[in-house]
């Protein structure tokens, strides 16, 4: 197949019947670009991630979850924004045309992006390392976007989710696992999910908020920094997952700390604010925790059980 087909086969969607079109997409597809009619009154919000196979996931992951993946950590990064994601453009580069291998990224690709009712309106095609790179546009009203430049002493620091099951599933890869905790742990690595209505509930509410591919201490690091503070962090109220503690039982904590790949938010809350908080995050279908104080000063300072404890940088660097 080549790359005309490829595009046409298993991207182009637009004349698929029962899958409406955003009407917000006047020219999808195939012309030289798209155009996109972004309501009045609204803020373009947009954000570019790329994984390759080898980096960002071993070769043999699953073809569904690199497609699922490269549209997730772009999603997560509109989230992070409290922004609401629309519009995306997807750079495929593949070594072979594996029609089997492009059908089911596709359905990876689509199934979630169906679930958030963004819609793909270009891209580009080439043969290369096996890779995708996704930019995505959305929207956000003026001064509604959440930074991570906005945290203030005495906020509150909170985390959705079970930060460090990804990086224990990545661990898990590639063949499936017979114990269903480990493979809880492979799929959260595999199909993260992005918390796209938690990120735009937060607007408002969230002080500061950045979105964790990185590690929690790495990535609360850059938060606190961009705000100009310090953080006194409690490690003892980190909320590890049944599964974590079961696989991990030794290193549950180092990968709650340090692991990547969970795409869970990570903001701060004024405390007066707490009580909204809850109450927006009861219709949430993950749990919601405190798990620090920020303070004057600079830096992460963590804490197990009265103990100072030692994080060690594990900051994945490209170059
Ligand atoms: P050009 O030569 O102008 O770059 P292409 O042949 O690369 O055009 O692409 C033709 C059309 O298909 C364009 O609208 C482009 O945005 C779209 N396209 C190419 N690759 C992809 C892809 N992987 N996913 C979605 N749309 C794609
Ligand atoms: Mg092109």
């Amino acid at each position: 197949m080549d790359e005309r087909a490829l595009i046409s086969t298993f991207f182009d969607r637009r004349p698929a019947a029962g899958r409406p079109a955003r009407p917000d997409v006047i020219l999808g597809i195939g012309d030289d670009a798209a155009v996109l009619r972004l309501d009045p009154g609204f803020d373009l919000v947009v954000a570019t991630d790329s994984i390759a196979e080898g980096t960002h996931f071993p070769a043999g992951t699953p073809a569904a979850s690199v497609g699922h993946r490269c549209l997730a950590v772009n999603l997560s990064d509109i989230a992070a924004m409290a922004a609401e994601p629309l519009w995306f453009s997807l750079a495929l580069s593949l070594p072979e045309s594996d029609e089997a291998w492009v059908g089911e990224f596709a359905r990876g690709l689509f199934e979630l992006a169906d679930r958030f009712g963004v819609e793909l309106v270009g891209g580009d095609t080439v043969r290369g390392p096996l890779g995708a790179t996704v930019t995505i546009q959305g929207r956000a009203r003026p001064g509604r976007t959440v930074l991570r430049s906005g945290a203030a002493p005495g906020d509150g620091v909170w985390v959705t989710g079970h930060p460090g099951d990804a990086v224990a599933g990545r661990l898990l890869l590639p063949e499936p696992a017979s114990d269903p905790a480990a493979e809880a742990l492979r799929q959260r690595f595999l199909y993260p999910e992005p918390r796209v209505r938690e990120g735009m509930a937060l607007a408002g509410v969230a002080t500061a908020m950045l979105d964790v591919s990185d590690g929690l201490d790495d990535d609360l690091r850059k938060l606190l920094a961009a705000s100009g503070v310090g953080a006194e962090m409690d490690a003892g109220v980190l909320p590890l997952s049944d599964e974590l503690r079961s696989i991990r039982a030794g290193t549950a904590l180092e990968c709650a700390l340090t692991g990547g790949d969970d795409y869970e938010l990570c903001f701060t809350v004024r405390s007066a604010d707490e009580p909204q908080l809850r109450a927006i995050a009861t219709a949430w279908p993950v749990p919601v925790t405190r798990i620090g104080t920020v303070v004057p000063g600079a830096g992460c300072r963590w804490r197990l059980r009265g103990q100072a404890l030692a994080v060690p940088d594990t900051t994945y660097r490209h170059f």
